[in-house]
């Protein structure tokens, strides 16, 4: 019996009710597995069914103003997911519809191999199945793989393994069966063996090998730094900066300005503290309040508070307002950190 045979009664007696899971729609499906990519569940779910309701289809995704669709995708990190997907959008109105192979599906913007398995599988009951963080752990742990899983030739017997065990008539649900196995029970630090429907032979829990698999020697180190943002605030305006259009990271996004940026600004009292992660640099970033000594010069501009839910904002200063209870889309954003 193939381990998707296997992990098939599991998954569906034990799945968790995610909205996406309620749906074949392909352009939905792709859209969740666009924002899945280096975000949790929790975060993503209210992301997911205002973006939907908003863009129903690739059609009116296609059509939305820049600054709109950024503002619906503010806090949800990596903005160039929403700019792919956008721009695969437009390819699909020339196209006339979503497309329905792996390979047209591989060619999107913003799609690698994992996303289109993925997309392909589920929407289109295509045999295929990629590899992301959950699935090599499940997979590498239960052929108690002792090579490096960050090396090309590991992933490669990885995928093939992966790939092996696929069921051919319903290859969208051993996708997501390994998938909710890495999320609630093949855990990174503490796996529960015990409630596994695959533990009877596990190669790693066989072997006492569940924690040390696995194995990633090139595996990058976090730098943990800190950072400053000054809130000026004048009435019902706040003073910010907007990053420039072809910068390589939040290109258009509105930022609280650092004292480096602002040297004629004097700065008071702490007003809060908060963690903020991009790639491999954890930042603890300090909310200073501040006032201007002259004037806010060219970088600057004064915003009022209430146009912030139309424009596309930095997580950090979303976080920002969220500490001074500010947040403008408060509400709608909870459960995102
Ligand atoms: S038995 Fe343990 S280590 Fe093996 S797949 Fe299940 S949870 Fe993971």
């Amino acid at each position: 019996m193939t381990l998707a045979h296997r992990l098939h009664d599991w998954f569906v007696k034990n799945q968790r009710d995610l909205p996406w899971r309620r749906t074949k729609d392909p352009y939905a499906i792709w859209l969740s597995e666009i924002m899945l990519q280096q975000t949790r569940v929790t975060a993503v779910i209210p992301y997911y069914e205002r973006f939907l309701e908003r863009f129903p289809t690739y059609k009116e995704l296609a059509t939305a103003s820049e600054s709109e669709l950024l503002a619906m995708w503010s806090g949800l990190g990596y903005y160039s997911r929403a700019r792919n997907l956008q721009k695969a959008a437009r390819l699909m109105v020339e196209m006339g519809s979503f497309p329905s192979t792996y390979e047209q599906i591989h060619e999107l913007p913003g799609v690698g191999d994992y996303t289109a398995a993925a997309v392909a599988s589920i929407a289109f009951g295509l045999p295929r199945v990629g590899l992301d963080g959950n699935i090599v752990r499940v997979i590498a742990r239960w052929t108690a793989e002792s090579g490096d899983v960050k090396t090309f030739t590991i992933r490669a017997r990885l995928q093939q393994v992966a790939q092996n065990q696929i069921d051919a008539e319903d290859p969208g649900t051993y996708k997501q069966a390994l998938m909710e196995l890495g999320a609630t029970i093949c855990l990174p630090k503490a796996p529960k063996c015990l409630y596994c429907p695959i533990n009877e032979d596990c190669g790693a829990r066989l072997q006492g090998l569940q924690y040390s698999i696995p194995i990633q020697i090139g595996k990058t180190t976090q730098i943990s730094e800190e950072r400053t943002v000054l809130w000026i605030r004048k009435e019902e305006q706040i003073l910010l900066w907007q990053r420039p259009l072809d910068s390589k990271r939040l290109a258009g996004f509105w930022e609280l300005p650092e004292p480096e940026k602002l040297t004629q600004a004097k700065l008071f009292e702490n007003l809060g503290e908060f963690s903020h992660s991009i790639v491999n640099h954890k930042y603890r970033i300090i909310l200073r309040e501040a006032k201007l000594d002259g004037g806010a010069g060219d970088l600057c501009q004064w915003v009022r508070l209430d146009q912030l839910k139309d424009l596309p904002i930095s997580t950090i200063l979303r976080k920002s307002l969220r500490i001074l209870k500010l947040d403008p889309r408060r509400e709608r954003t909870e459960g995102v950190s």
